[in-house]
């Protein structure tokens, strides 16, 4: 599936959510999130493992626990 990465997504305590910032030349890229369904967290530097935190998020957590609530 692809999907164009959200740029800008800030979660905090109040707004969950995920949060991705693209790599430059310089820096890798960088992503975590703060699920809202269940608490987790998680971070993730560099293009791959953003990309898998992403997918995680996306399978699992946010809007995943309203499809199966699990
Ligand atoms: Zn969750």
């Amino acid at each position: 599936m692809a999907r164009k990465l959200p740029a800008d997504l800030y979660p905090t305590e109040e707004s969950p959510g995920l949060r991705v910032r693209g790599g430059t030349k310089y820096t890798s890229s960088q992503g975590d999130y703060r699920c809202g369904g269940c608490g987790a967290e998680d971070h993730a530097n560099g293009d791959a493992d953003v990309k898998a935190l992403v997918e995680d998020y996306s399978a699992n957590h946010g809007t995943a626990h309203r499809k199966g609530d699990r």
